[in-house]
């Protein structure tokens, strides 16, 4: 038999996906088995956006000249539909979202694909790659999934498995 993995400890998600109205529009992105999750107090729900102090509704951004590495880099930016720049926000957010995550002990993380700092695979642009605050947690060894992974619900039952 193989170990359940993390047992006793939260999952971290982004909090759009257990139905908080955090995204740059005023909505969320609830899914069910998380929303289910979160009721059992299973989940440490966060926005890095809002951890990093941009209000909601917020103008949409897209990273520019890179990916959410590079933007940690300070090689690339993050700028908004209007133009400002809010690469130091995007990074005060990953960092806010990494230290409380590790404080609750989180090691696994269920973030939502196609967003500037929570895309896992693919940003709003379609390119591929890593949102910023993803970007953030995978270098400090976190284990992402996907939102749109095909094996989500297989991989949340077995997270959820261990704490019973
Ligand atoms: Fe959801 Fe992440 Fe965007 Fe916040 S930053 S609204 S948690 S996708």
């Amino acid at each position: 038999m193989t170990a359940k993995p993390y047992p006793g400890t939260p999952l971290l998600a982004s909090a759009c996906l257990i139905g908080a109205r955090c995204r740059y529009d005023g909505g969320g992105k609830p899914r069910r088995l998380l929303v289910e999750m979160a009721r059992r107090g299973l989940v440490l729900p966060l926005c890095p956006e809002q951890l990093g102090g941009l209000p909601t509704p917020r103008p949409p951004a897209e990273l520019v000249d890179g990916l959410g590495e590079d933007v940690l880099a300070g090689r690339a930016r993050v700028l908004d539909v209007l133009g400002a720049d809010r690469s130091e926000a995007f990074r005060r957010g990953a960092r806010e979202t990494l230290t409380r995550a590790r404080h609750h002990g989180c090691r696994l993380a269920v973030l939502k694909e196609r967003s500037p700092s929570c895309g896992v695979c693919r940003l709003a642009d379609g390119r591929e790659g890593r949102g910023v605050t993803a970007a953030l947690l995978a270098a400090d060894g976190f284990d992402l999934i996907s939102d749109e992974d095909e094996d989500l619900a297989r991989r949340l039952e077995e997270f959820h498995d261990a704490d019973r």
